[in-house]
């Protein structure tokens, strides 16, 4: 049951929209229209439903990145301090006018949360702002965080049964426990 209290779909949208940023390595994946384009054609829970996409403007870019800065450091911040996550949370979802509203497809019915303001960036912060606040709420603050592998800090959401995320993926953890074992064997 536990399952429907929030949208994987919009969570895994949230994450993505972080790590389209890799502060370490300084690469941007959303600096072009064309990469915002990708993005969103890759993410159907980014798009409004029932709307027709129009042309994407630079400020649609800017608006975007902006809130991508937010999810960021709700991400970052939330085990650490998820009051100060909840309060960023809180803020985006009043500025995008967050808007609750129930859906259904024949016998199945669902909840979403769409924005009433009619720009791409306003339902993004509204999908991906409310999906991490149903983590939250659901699994708790420890549930958001950044990957602890040597020069990755991607970050992650840990919708595992036993919460134990450290790493963004399997890779990221393979090369810790490799310099880990490698610094066991060497003396210096
Ligand atoms: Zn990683």
């Amino acid at each position: 049951m536990q399952d429907a209290c929030y949208n994987p779909v919009a969570v895994q949208t949230a994450v993505d929209l972080a790590n389209t940023l890799r502060p370490v390595k300084g690469e941007d994946a959303l600096e072009t229209l064309e990469q915002l384009q990708d993005f969103l054609d890759a993410h159907p829970a980014a798009e409004p439903p029932g709307t027709v996409p129009r042309q994407l403007t630079h400020a649609d870019l800017t608006e975007v990145r902006a809130l991508r800065e937010t999810v960021r450091e709700v991400l970052e911040r939330s085990s650490a301090n998820a009051v100060e996550a909840a309060a960023l949370i809180n803020d985006g979802l009043r500025r995008s006018r967050a808007t609750p509203v129930l859906r259904h497809e024949g016998d199945r019915w669902w909840t979403e949360v769409t924005s009433g303001a009619d720009r791409r960036s306003t339902h993004l912060a509204a999908t991906t702002l409310s999906a991490l606040a149903s983590v939250i709420a659901t699994l708790g603050p420890a549930r958001l965080g950044v990957c602890a592998g040597l020069n990755c800090r991607a970050t992650f959401v840990d919708l595992s049964r036993n919460g134990s995320k450290q790493y963004c993926t399997r890779n990221c953890a393979h090369r810790a426990s490799v310099a880990a074992y490698r610094s066991r064997r060497s003396p210096h």
